[in-house]
């Protein structure tokens, strides 16, 4: 029996995490839930998995809870990121699921770390933002970081049993989102409701946006940096628009190792939480290579796909580049959500606060929130201003 805390429960994540976890009662008791603002869908969580603690963002949240149903006396409900970090480090906790949307899960996921949980981790901003930081804690604490990312649970199950050195380079697939084959200008007009109609993955809003701009998959260049050692020049992106094949690992001797599966996160979400065990399919379907058919690969050019060259450059200059690319961009999804900016904006405006930073080398977490902050604040000035002119 495994207990779990789950951070961002209500989220596509920790709803699949669920889904997984009403499956098998035997092996997962959930103990901890931390969840933004979807109070009613908080509240079947708590009615059916019985929590110890509760975190929720607001104190209206944590209002509308309690006077949703008599709670348990020992029952907790906490508020905001403290709250959540609460629930990272419940002590009787064995894996926490880090699944949160954003630089808000950094604090939490140390948190983990620092007290020895094992880490489902699905919060890629924590690894973009702060990787050096994340995996040295790690080490030091002896905890294993399982990847939940798709593409990365993939290079995590081709390595296993392999030698790290013998690694000549990895392979991350990208379906290349729902603009593949556009021309800039119909990518120009994109409005909202199209960037969040992903081809094959359904997923939260905002890696929906950031798989549109390719983005995430940029994300998932350093994800991929930190998680399994590598130089920035042996990690390549493919574009696969079949979304079969999740990744591939290139070993010295010419062999490439791939995992293949259903585009479906509960399957990464499973092997993370019954790591090294495997589970049986969550919902017994399984890939039927007769319908799959022809798969294809297309090298991805980062001098073609702004996100990518974007990360390469936030990942090889270091310091708090990174997280400022990765705190520009979450304010600036957040802007084209409510209409206030284009869809090429988005990374119009990454790149201009990029420019505009002060790279500090070797930073502390303080530097990192700091970075992630100040980002936020320039994106915030420059739509003011662009507006203004309008
Ligand atoms: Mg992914």
């Amino acid at each position: 029996m495994k207990n779990i805390s789950i951070l961002g429960s209500t989220g596509s994540i920790g709803v699949n995490t669920l889904n997984i976890v009403r499956r098998h009662p035997a092996m997962f008791r959930v103990m901890g839930l931390s969840a933004g603002e979807n109070i009613d869908r908080l509240k079947a969580q708590i009615q059916e998995f019985r929590p110890r603690m509760v975190s929720v963002a607001t104190e209206q949240g944590a209002d509308r809870l309690t006077r949703a149903f008599p709670l348990p006396r020992d029952f907790n409900i906490l508020i905001g990121v403290e709250g959540c970090r609460s629930v990272a480090t419940i002590p009787e906790v064995d894996l926490v699921v880090s699944a949160m949307v954003g630089s808000h899960g950094l604090l939490p996921t140390m948190d983990a770390i620092n007290q020895k949980k094992t880490l489902a981790l699905a919060n890629k901003e924590s690894l973009v933002m702060a990787g050096e930081i994340v995996m040295t804690a790690a080490r030091t604490n002896k905890v294993a970081i399982i990847p939940v990312d798709s593409e990365h649970s993939a290079i995590f199950q081709c390595i296993r049993g392999n030698r790290r050195k013998e690694i000549r380079r990895i392979i991350l697939t990208a379906s290349g989102g729902p603009f593949l084959g556009m021309s800039a200008e119909q990518i120009r007009r994109v409005t909202p409701e199209e960037a969040l109609c992903h081809p094959r993955w359904k997923m939260g809003k905002k890696i929906t946006i950031d798989s549109a701009t390719m983005m995430n998959k940029g994300f998932e260049i350093l994800e991929a940096k930190w998680l399994f050692d590598m130089d920035y020049d042996a990690i390549g992106v493919y574009i696969h628009p079949e979304s079969i094949v999740h990744s591939l690992v290139e070993y010295r001797d010419g062999s490439i190792l791939a995992q293949l599966g259903l585009p479906d996160m509960k399957l990464p979400i499973a092997y993370a939480l019954s790591y090294p065990a495997r589970l049986e399919s969550p919902d017994g379907s399984f890939l039927d290579l007769d319908a799959v058919g022809t798969l294809q690969f297309m090298k991805a050019d980062p001098e073609k796909i702004p996100a990518l060259a974007l990360a390469y450059h936030a990942g090889r200059c270091g310091g708090t580049l990174p997280a400022v690319m990765n705190g520009a961009n979450e304010k600036a999804v957040e802007a084209f959500l409510h209409r206030r900016i284009s869809f090429y904006e988005i990374l119009d405006i990454v790149e201009k606060v990029m420019s505009m930073h002060h790279v500090i080398q070797e930073p502390d977490l303080e530097d990192i929130l700091a970075a992630d902050g100040w980002a936020k604040g320039q994106v915030a000035k420059i739509i003011e201003e662009r507006i203004g002119h309008c």
